[in-house]
């Protein structure tokens, strides 16, 4: 782990990070409900409109868990003191990079290899 890092600023930014994709994880659950009840008394048009917003949100909310797990993992790695660290070549992930995403495992190389 780069000892130069700023720990705690990664820290708080992930856990408001996390705390923001739990709210509207709880927002999304809100409005699938929704759609359901609609469907009996709509028509067709703003029923497939409905549907469709239905798997966007589907999507999204596919993609929101997966920042979740990530940021877990990242918050995790805190923890243990690997934070920082690439976790495929173990070489130190750049602060610039962290600080554009900071629940990244991987560094640039190794993100570029893996095409992720
Ligand atoms: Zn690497």
């Amino acid at each position: 782990m780069s000892a130069d890092l700023n720990l705690a600023s990664f820290r708080q930014r992930l856990e408001a990070r996390r705390e923001e994709l739990k709210a509207l994880q709880a927002i999304s659950a809100g409005s699938r409900d929704a759609v359901e009840l609609d469907q009996t008394s709509v028509g067709r048009v703003s029923r497939i409109d409905a549907i469709q917003q239905q798997q966007m949100a589907l999507a999204s909310e596919r993609q929101r868990k997966e920042e979740l797990v990530r940021i877990e993992a990242a918050l995790q790695r805190i923890v243990d003191g690997s934070y920082g660290e690439c976790l495929m070549c173990e070489e130190p992930i750049t602060e610039k990079r962290l600080d554009f995403d900071p629940a990244l495992a991987t560094c640039v190389n190794c993100a570029t290899r893996s095409g992720r």
